[in-house]
């Protein structure tokens, strides 16, 4: 027996080696017995413990006792039995006392009891008496030790119990103090610490307990730490306790069994007790099955604890960060917990939301605090789709990755931010079509309830709206995408597309043709960013000023729509003016009727051609001769009335869209001539296939009776195609792998065929016929055009052409300078073999003639000499110029004859000075015969040098055929070189001088000239 005691003492001073933990143990037993208050007592060599509990039984005797029952394999799981820690008290002392109104006792020996005499002035507290009689611990280790431990008893020490209320605790000739626990409402406790009756501290608890199932007696608890709010005094507990104080994170959240188990963590920040089955020391939780229904137990008390926090006000944001979040480290029994707690806020109206109220969770949304501050409940009611309980905006932790974020992340709220909000946009405000999800379909236009909707909300929720939108999507640049949507509110309280949208003006609120934004979306207010950001956005989605094109739009829109029609003609010189302006601008036009045509009916510009007055274009002709088929009809000529220039009308017209030239048509290859040839094309089935060819409406028929205004119509749309080849060929092709066939295109064909092409006056031929020469003014031509040779123009001139180019070839291979001079070679060979000789005699001969050059052996000397002659010479008088020589001296004559024979003589043959041969015949005496005539008429004299020697032929020629007579001074003069150019019965011939001829006529004309009395024209006519 002594030796299994032995034991136990040993194991109870290895557990607690220096720790007073019997303490504990003391206090477990007083409350155990129902005691409210405790108290320990220190000497310097004992400590005394009493309580007012019940009397000792005597099986609470054996209870402390019986050491060996305590320690027996299998009974430790039984939970909230009295520990086997009470025997840590023999580490201080070998015979306990107990006094207590029924029992009075010492332990000997560790286990027998044995009577003392009882003590009086105890009344009815139980006392304990522990000397530090140990030899094993100096009395003055035992007395450190014990005082140790009771300075550290904590708030919690009491905060589990159910009993005891108060521990004072004494230490002889030093300090006293008490730990007092005051419950101030059914789960508000307050635990007090005093050190020499002064309040040291003051810790406020919320704690929720219930019994132990299947262990009534005992009970289990949730307690959370309080803060008193720092804007409180004093608390009054008259007074909510939400408005006071505040749940906090305890740090750490401890585990209890009665009393803390110091080395047990839960990961929690709120605190725990259990009558768990401890490890032996009682300073953690034994892992055993037995435990498990407690933890189960717990996380459920917990959950249901939060209901009652709630009903208290405090289950606030800041609360949210004592509860545990996924993130938080948490040993695995205790995480049930968590889980209970996650579930019962993801259920139960628990979780905080913006409207300081609670709901589930799951019916949670959570967006950015200025979505939330726009949408109302009631809003998001009606924009989000729900199935049963309406959403609510979410409570949003103040700060990311917080303790309260984390929680509020782990739990089932769903998000519905931006993002959302923006689809929930673009599906209910649409212009166009739009898919909605919930009906699984696609509609057009906005959805009218929202538009209801949208429609009662306030200017300035407009102005926070497009705020909002502005400051969350132009970062990314995707105010764009909402172009389309009819969230623009007008001024008439109507809603468009921002691109239909305009600013109001300085003087222009409402706009019926030029819809105007209502001016308080963003002047209204007194913030000037959501003022700043509003009208940002509306420029964004494509809000605009009010400019030139835009009224213009609004004028067209107005008076020339076929259903609204009243046009004013000053309207027209504002629409000419624009596209001046900005070419661009000519599309918008196409749709509406700006245009009198010539049947005073009013068109759009695809109706109306051009011609005449304000350009000559053809298409007049061409369309009389289309006759009923043509769909255009010329501008009215009125407009010639209007008081604007008709080349403005013109450019105007024709920049939007009136018909200047024809227009060319897509066609199918089977009208195409080339057909057969296109078809046969391989390839079985139609996989890509291509059927293309081009045709102008109309054109057959009016070539058919040509003119040359419709021809001009069509070489000036042909020439303006040139850039497009493609119009020129058709094609067909059935698939990619067999390729295609090409032809000409049915246009080519007919222009090829008809005899359209204007030659000279009145005649048309086909192009193949026609010359180029030959092409009236105003036909443009160059010889590369594509379109020229598909239609084979000139075709004919040019094998001509390429027949003389042979001809040429040939004569000069056979050695003819040309094919002129091979064709005269092939008459002279056709000439009688006699001739032929004659012709050549003739020829060889003359090759032989040499004309005389006569060059002036001393010009100088000869000069002077001509002119002493010049200045003897008889005066010349006037009359008589028909005659070969003039009336003069027989002495000048005489010279004359003798000079130009010795001039014009060559190895005894005179020629002619303008035909240089031979003269024809010779005179009886066997000198040639020639003609004497005057060279220089109006000379003052009569010089013998002034004389021509020519044939009879040309003496008359000369004489009466000399278109270059009142030139000649000047012309010879100008005379280079020996030979005069002069114009003689209408061709080109010259006159020959010798070298010393010339010299002496220049030397005369300047004697002459310098003579007294040069005649003038008066002189002449008065002579004549
Ligand atoms: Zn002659």
């Amino acid at each position: 027996m002594l030796k299994k005691h032995r034991g136990i003492r040993k194991i109870v001073e290895d557990l607690y080696p220096d720790r007073a933990h019997f303490i504990y143990e003391l206090l477990q037993n007083a409350e155990d017995k129902g005691a409210q208050k405790a108290a320990f007592l220190l000497t310097d060599n004992s400590v005394t413990f009493h309580h007012n509990g019940t009397p000792f039984s005597e099986p609470d005797i054996w209870g402390i006792t019986d050491i060996g029952e305590g320690t027996k394999a299998g009974q430790e799981d039984k939970i909230g039995r009295f520990g086997v820690g009470f025997k840590a008290v023999f580490a201080y002392c070998e015979a306990p006392k107990v006094w207590s109104p029924t029992f009075s006792f010492a332990i000997t020996d560790l286990v027998l009891p044995k009577s003392i005499s009882p003590r009086a002035d105890l009344g009815d507290k139980t006392c304990f008496e522990f000397e530090f009689n140990n030899p094993k611990k100096k009395p003055s280790d035992a007395f450190a030790e014990v005082r140790a431990g009771l300075q550290e008893l904590v708030e919690t020490t009491l905060l589990f119990l159910t009993n005891l209320q108060s521990i004072t605790w004494g230490i002889e000739g030093s300090e006293h103090g008490e730990i007092l626990r005051i419950q101030h409402s059914l789960n508000h406790f307050e635990v007090l610490r005093k050190t020499a009756g002064k309040t040291t501290s003051s810790s406020h608890f919320l704690k929720f307990d219930q019994p132990v199932k299947d262990l009534e007696k005992q009970r289990l608890a949730v307690a959370f730490a309080l803060d008193v709010l720092p804007s409180v005094q004093t608390l009054d507990l008259r007074k909510p306790l939400a408005k006071q104080v505040k749940i906090v994170p305890a740090a750490p959240g401890r585990v209890a069994v009665f009393f803390p188990a110091e080395k047990e963590t839960s990961g929690l920040r709120f605190h725990l007790h259990a009558p768990f089955v401890p490890e032996l020391s009682r300073a953690s939780i034994k892992e055993t099955p037995a435990n498990q229904p407690l933890f189960e137990q717990l996380s459920s008390l917990t959950a249901s604890s939060l209901h009652q926090i709630r009903d208290l006000g405090l289950l606030t944001l800041d609360f949210l960060s004592v509860l545990p979040t996924p993130q938080d480290q948490i040993p695995e029994r205790y995480r049930a917990i968590r889980t209970a707690i996650i579930r019962e806020m993801n259920n139960s109206p628990l979780t905080p939301t913006q409207s300081k109220s609670h709901a589930p969770a799951k019916i949670l949304l959570q967006g950015k605090a200025s979505l939330k501050e726009l949408l109302s409940l009631e809003d998001i009611k009606f924009l989000v789709e729900n199935d049963n309980e309406p959403p609510q905006w979410a409570i949003a932790a103040t700060q990311r990755n917080t303790n309260a974020d984390r929680l509020l992340s782990s739990l089932d709220i769903k998000q519905w931010d931006i993002e959302e909000f923006v689809q929930c946009l673009s599906e209910k405000a649409s212009n166009g079509s739009r898919y909605v999800a919930s009906l699984h379909r696609w509609l057009t236009g906005p959805d009218q309830e929202f538009m209801s909707w949208l429609g009662a909300r306030q200017i300035e929720w407009h102005q926070r709206l497009y705020s909002l939108l502005y400051a969350e999507l132009n970062p990314s640049g995707r105010c764009g995408d909402l172009k389309d949507l009819r969230i623009v509110r007008l001024s008439d309280g109507n809603y468009s597309a921002g691109p239909n949208c305009f600013f109001p003006s300085e003087n222009i609120e409402h706009d019926d043709a030029l819809p105007r934004v209502n001016g308080g979306l963003y002047t209204s207010g007194k913030s000037k960013i959501h003022q700043e950001n509003a009208k940002k956005f509306l420029e964004e989605i494509g809000v605009r000023e009010v400019g030139e094109p835009e009224q213009v739009e609004a004028i067209l829109k107005l008076r020339y729509r076929s259903a609204d029609f009243k046009p004013r003609k000053q309207d027209l010189r504002r629409f000419i003016a624009l596209v001046e302006k900005d070419p661009s601008q000519a599309e918008r036009f196409a749709e509406y009727f700006i245009f009198e045509g010539s049947d005073g009916k009013w068109r759009t510009p695809a109706g109306v051609f051009l011609d005449s007055p304000l350009v000559d274009t053809g298409l007049s002709a061409f369309y009389d001769a289309l006759g009923k088929n043509g769909k255009r009809v010329a501008l009215s000529a009125s407009y010639q009335d209007w008081g604007i220039s008709l080349k403005k009308i013109a450019k105007f017209s024709e920049a939007v869209g009136a018909q200047t030239q024809l227009e060319i048509s897509t066609a199918h290859c089977s009208s195409n001539p080339e057909w057969a040839h296109l078809r046969s094309v391989g390839g079985d089935r139609y996989t890509s296939p291509i059927d293309r060819d081009y045709a102008i409406v109309g054109l057959k028929e009016v070539l058919s009776k040509p003119s040359l205004a419709i021809s001009s119509l069509v070489w000036r749309t042909m020439t303006s195609l040139t850039a497009h080849g493609a119009y020129l060929r058709a094609q067909y092709q059935k698939s990619q792998s067999w390729g295609a066939h090409y032809g000409d295109s049915q246009i080519v064909h007919l222009l090829r065929e008809a005899s359209w092409i204007p030659q000279g006056n009145d005649s048309f031929v086909r192009p193949c016929q026609a010359f180029r020469d030959s092409l009236p003014e105003g036909f443009a031509f160059d010889p590369g055009w594509p379109w020229l040779k598909a239609v084979r123009f000139g075709e004919q001139e040019r094998l001509q052409a390429e027949g003389e180019k042979k001809k040429q070839t040939t004569a000069k291979e056979l050695g003819f300078q040309d094919s002129k001079t091979l064709e005269r070679a092939q008459e002279f060979a056709t000439l009688p073999l006699i001739d032929q000789e004659r012709i050549l005699a003739e020829f060889r001969s003359k090759q032989k003639l040499q004309l005389p050059e006569h060059e002036p052996q001393n010009p100088a000397l000869r000069a002077q000499r001509v002119a002493q002659q010049a200045s003897r010479a008889p005066n010349n008088t006037t009359e008589d110029r028909s005659r070969s020589v003039s009336t003069g001296l027989e002495e000048v004559k005489q010279q004359t004859a003798e000079y130009l024979r010795e001039q014009y003589t060559a190895d005894g043959e005179m020629i002619c000075q303008i035909c240089k041969e031979v003269l024809p015949f010779k005179l009886n005496d066997g000198s040639h015969y020639f003609e004497k005539v005057e060279f220089l008429e109006n000379l003052r004299k009569r010089y013998y040098q002034n004389y021509l020697a020519l044939c009879p032929n040309h003496s008359a020629m000369f004489q009466h055929a000399n278109e270059s007579r009142k030139m000649l001074k000047d012309l010879f003069a100008a005379m280079e070189g020996q030979r005069l150019e002069v114009s003689l019965a209408q061709s080109e011939a010259t006159i020959y001088f010798t070298k010393t001829h010339i010299a002496d006529l220049r030397q005369i004309i300047k004697v002459d000239s310098a003579q007294p009395g040069s005649p003038t024209d008066s002189d002449k006519n008065s002579g004549g």
